[in-house]
């Protein structure tokens, strides 16, 4: 206990100094100060009133927002320019809309987990966004977080026929006691990952799956009405 403390408090002195030499910046402008700056939260705040993603009742899905403006700025951000500090705020904006979607913690659903990145992405990375995200989700709301999927490897890969591959990576899923479980996830695209990913967990026992996404990319994108911009060829 007494190391413990001692090593927060450590933790805590060194992450101040880390802050003092190196400041936060913005994870979606640049801006020196803060992991996403006041400016950049108050647009998406804004962005969020305006857009509606769906009922969570009838989807047992939570998205947080379009992946458009700033909010796709930030996730960007996080995965491909390293800023994994705007993890922490992500991952709060998840807890409040499954809290806001009426989800009670302990009783709708009892663990946390995630969609993992493939091996590859994760060794460019140095970390898997979706894991941290869940793991502080899963802290926020009091939670036990557990690793139960994995990306099928490339000798399971080849056991998988054309359109399967075509139509999302492949999942196994891992035994767990756990039977209602939160999958996070940062951005939907055309939901083959996240059907394979719950095909994967339901084989593992678990009998009710919640999705919880940062965004969703805009239907007119999905449905090639309207071309992707920035990043979101490399997040697809
Ligand atoms: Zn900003």
């Amino acid at each position: 206990m007494v190391f413990n403390n001692l090593f927060q408090f450590c933790r805590r002195a060194l992450l101040q100094v880390v802050d003092a030499i190196c400041p936060p910046i913005c994870a979606a402008c640049g801006q020196d100060g803060a992991e996403v700056c006041r400016l950049c939260r108050c647009s998406i705040i804004e962005q969020l009133r305006s857009v509606s993603t769906g009922s969570p009742a009838e989807t047992n899905r939570t998205i947080v927002g379009e992946f458009s403006g700033c909010l796709r700025d930030v996730v960007n951000g996080m995965k491909f320019k390293n800023h994994r500090g705007a993890a922490k705020y992500l991952s709060g904006l998840l807890s409040r809309s499954i809290i806001h979607d009426g989800l009670v913690p302990g009783v709708d659903i009892h663990a946390v987990t995630w969609v993992p990145s493939s091996e590859r992405r994760r060794r460019e990375r140095g970390f898997d966004p979706c894991e941290l995200m869940a793991r502080m989700v899963g802290a926020q709301l009091g939670l036990p977080v557990v690793r139960t999927l994995v990306r099928a490897n490339s000798a399971e890969q080849k056991t998988r026929s054309g359109l399967e591959r075509q139509n999302g990576p492949g999942f196994r899923g891992r035994r767990t006691r756990y039977s209602r479980v939160l999958l996070i996830d940062d951005v939907v695209t055309t939901g083959a990952t996240l059907a394979a990913a719950s095909g994967a967990l339901r084989t593992a026992g678990v009998s009710h799956i919640h999705v919880a996404a940062v965004a969703a990319i805009p239907k007119r994108v999905a449905e090639g009405r309207e071309a992707p911009r920035g990043l979101f060829r490399a997040a697809a």
